[in-house]
């Protein structure tokens, strides 16, 4: 269902209608920096259709998806960031922020705060890595 784009945040950021630090555009998705860094370099990768989150990715959004793992990988190597020492994922429901998927991206990890190593943990109830999100959207065929 895509109702109430208007009360959505990053619909707002993708229209124009809200301000951000935006890093990367396409037609089909936007990377803006996180207005709370959870480490030296955080960005959002967004998909500029509102889907709700990533587990309402559906097996024809693959190439969308694809889209936003490919868009991270130009980003870390245009800012020289390794992505072994990057954490990258997704809220997994109920847990989410804002009710429009968004793939994290966060580095380098040792300058995380414990509380943020939490609160972005890999495979935890609240968040989950991109392998995570690929494995379940093949799942979905
Ligand atoms: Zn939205
Ligand atoms: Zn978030």
């Amino acid at each position: 269902m895509e109702t109430h784009t208007d009360n959505c945040i990053f619909c707002n950021i993708i229209n124009n209608k809200a301000p951000c630090e935006k890093i990367y555009e396409d037609d089909q998705v936007m990377c803006i920096k996180d207005i709370n860094p959870a480490s030296t370099y955080h960005y959002l990768i967004l998909p500029k259709r509102h889907i709700r989150n990533a587990k309402e990715l559906k097996s024809d959004d693959a190439e969308l998806y694809e889209k936003m793992i490919s868009t991270m990988d130009t980003i870390l190597k245009e800012q020289g960031l390794n992505k072994q020492s990057t954490r990258a994922g997704f809220h997994w429901p109920p847990f989410n922020t804002v009710h429009h998927l968004h793939l994290h991206v966060i580095s380098p990890i040792c300058d995380m705060s414990f509380k943020n190593r939490i609160l972005f943990a890999y495979n935890s109830y609240w968040f989950v890595n991109t392998d995570y999100v690929k494995s379940y959207l093949e799942g979905r065929k």
